[in-house]
């Protein structure tokens, strides 16, 4: 028997940590509409352990997000993994274009918390991914020992946003970006 409040906790606080580090925002009003169900006994559902459901209300066309996990009988860490994995994606679908399984941006997430990404990147998208990769690293363990965190979290952001622009702006050269990243870590000495 499965312990959705355990599992509940364990979602809220990888949510808390992901606003800490790349928003400093309070989470009393960054609530995370997460839903555990039990896995539906339906052949399409074998391979797939949770997802993140975009609904469009039809008349106002306004759209909202939500992350599902699959309660199933996964280990516990296959579990927190599959949690973590729907977060990251709401957390980008949420402030980014880029949110999806096969974008350099989710895998960086990934990369950093161990969502387990797994569907294979394009060969630009891949490049994107490999070029931030030790830049994020970097300001990443950087957070949690520096004294100026905002200075660190807006970085960050920065990464993010210009990792995005990547992938939208195929005609951009990615030696740019690569100047932006530098320059972040610069920024925040590490
Ligand atoms: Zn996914």
């Amino acid at each position: 028997m499965y312990n959705e409040k355990l599992y509940r906790e364990y979602a809220n606080e990888f949510w808390v940590r992901l606003n800490e580090v790349f928003l400093q925002k309070p989470t009393d009003c960054n609530y995370l509409p997460i839903v555990f169900e039990r896995k539906p006994d339906d052949k399409k559902y074998k391979y797939i352990n949770g997802f993140t459901k975009t609904h469009v209300n039809t008349r106002t066309q306004l759209s909202s997000l939500f992350p599902v996990v699959f309660i199933d009988d996964e280990s516990c860490d296959k579990l927190k993994e599959t949690i973590r994995h729907e977060i990251i994606h709401y957390y980008l679908g949420l402030h980014y274009k880029h949110y999806q399984d096969d974008t350099a941006l989710f895998w960086v997430l990934c990369d950093l918390f161990e969502g387990g990404a797994y569907i294979e990147l394009s060969e630009r998208n891949e490049n994107i991914f490999k070029t931030a990769i030790p830049y994020i690293k970097r300001l990443y363990n950087h957070y949690d020992k520096c004294e100026e965190k905002s200075s660190v979290t807006i970085h960050l952001g920065v990464i993010l946003t210009a990792v995005d622009d990547a992938e939208t702006n195929l005609e951009k050269n990615i030696s740019g970006f690569k100047n932006i990243f530098e320059y972040c870590c610069k920024k925040c000495g590490c």
